[in-house]
């Protein structure tokens, strides 16, 4: 059906273009790790309260229509979500979108790595913050490393490349592996990206609280100082796939890269931000770091038109703020990581 809004591309008012969307198919997760979710878990939102995927794939081809190019899938632990290759399948389907990609902590990739990839999935990325089993445990609380790298082969079998691994750095808990990571880039074509840890308080508080690790933040001067002083100067890369916020080298000679993504640290981190968050529970939330969000179950629940949806979209476009604004004490209060989609 012809729109009867004006048809407005996705630009924010900032003069920022956000072609991107990344989805929070689940609020749930198989594993705890300790920045991103309580030990015991979060009280998870009623099954009934999240979008079925149907609407999501409905958000997504509306949004594909106003100028949505790529679209990630997270959590959550995405993989747990049942039905998620339908999901791939549908968005690879939808005209406009050019790109899906996967964030996941790879426990259940071995087993629907090969069949994601023929739905249309392109890409994945690993979270992996350790080389370590015991520390892996630690860290995530209940993970398996062996299975991860299982995940992460399984994933380059099945053709999805590259294979992006996030390194959430932190202070007394792995910066001692920073170069032990970065060195695998000189053998492995995976692109390891290290992130700067985000204040999600009270995952931050409760960790302190229920277990020995006291994650601190690590700005990511101090990682590039680190590998630059023990592997030598990174070369400046570019890559051709994402379009994201991190920062790529490369080792001389290496066959992978090594990236930054700091959030915190660098000024210009929001001024080229491209993207808008769908959470599990049908909420555009515009920054990952701001409160501010725009209903869409509602709409989609109460017989809204597309043209409803689009208004939606537009009035989240419309209320993305110009920068997270940690700097001056604004913090994320109202969700956890998980139930954003990081
Ligand atoms: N379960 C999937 C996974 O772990 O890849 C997808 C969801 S997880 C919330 C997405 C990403 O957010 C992960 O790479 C994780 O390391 C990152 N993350 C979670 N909490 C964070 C925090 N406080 N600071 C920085 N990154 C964080
Ligand atoms: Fe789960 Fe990912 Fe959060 Fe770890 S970072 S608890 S794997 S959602």
């Amino acid at each position: 059906m012809a729109s009867s809004i004006p048809v407005r591309p996705l630009i924010d008012p900032f003069q920022r273009s956000i072609s991107y969307l990344r989805v929070s198919v689940t609020d749930r997760c198989n594993l705890r790790c300790v920045y991103c979710m309580p030990e015991q878990g979060v009280p998870f939102v009623p099954h009934q309260e999240i979008l079925t995927l149907e609407e999501i794939a409905r958000i997504i081809r509306v949004a594909a229509g106003m100028g949505l190019r790529r679209v990630r899938l997270t959590g959550g632990e995405p993989l747990v979500r049942k039905g998620i290759v339908n999901l791939v399948r549908w968005i690879g389907q939808t005209p406009g979108i050019e790109d899906i990609s996967l964030t996941t902590n790879a426990m259940l990739l071995p087993s629907c790595a090969h069949e994601l990839a023929t739905a249309g999935l392109r890409r994945v990325n690993v979270s992996l913050d350790t080389l370590r089993p015991e520390r892996f445990r630690q860290i995530t609380r209940r993970g398996d490393l062996p299975a991860v790298m299982a995940g992460i082969a399984a994933a380059r079998a099945a053709g999805l490349s590259p294979v992006k691994l996030n390194v959430v750095v932190m202070r007394q808990v792995n910066d001692d592996e920073i170069v032990e990571i970065a060195r695998t880039t000189q053998g492995e074509d995976w692109q390891v990206r290290f992130i700067e840890l985000m204040p999600f308080m009270e995952e931050q508080e409760t960790c302190i609280r229920d277990t020995s690790l006291v994650p601190g933040f690590v700005p990511s001067q101090e990682v590039k100082r680190q590998i630059e002083g023990a592997l030598g100067p990174l070369e400046p890369a570019e890559t051709n796939t994402g379009g994201g916020p991190a920062r790529y080298y490369r080792l001389p000679g290496a066959r992978g890269l090594i990236g930054f993504i700091s959030p915190l640290s660098e000024a210009q981190f929001c001024a080229t931000c491209n993207r808008m968050r769908l959470t599990a529970d049908g909420k555009i939330r515009p920054c990952l770091l701001t409160d501010q969000e725009v209903d869409m179950k509602q709409t989609l629940r109460q017989g809204g038109s597309d043209d409803d949806l689009r208004q939606r979209i537009l009035a989240a476009l419309d209320s993305k703020p110009d920068a997270h604004h940690l700097g001056d004490g604004n913090r994320p209060r109202q969700r956890r990581m998980a139930q954003i989609g990081g």
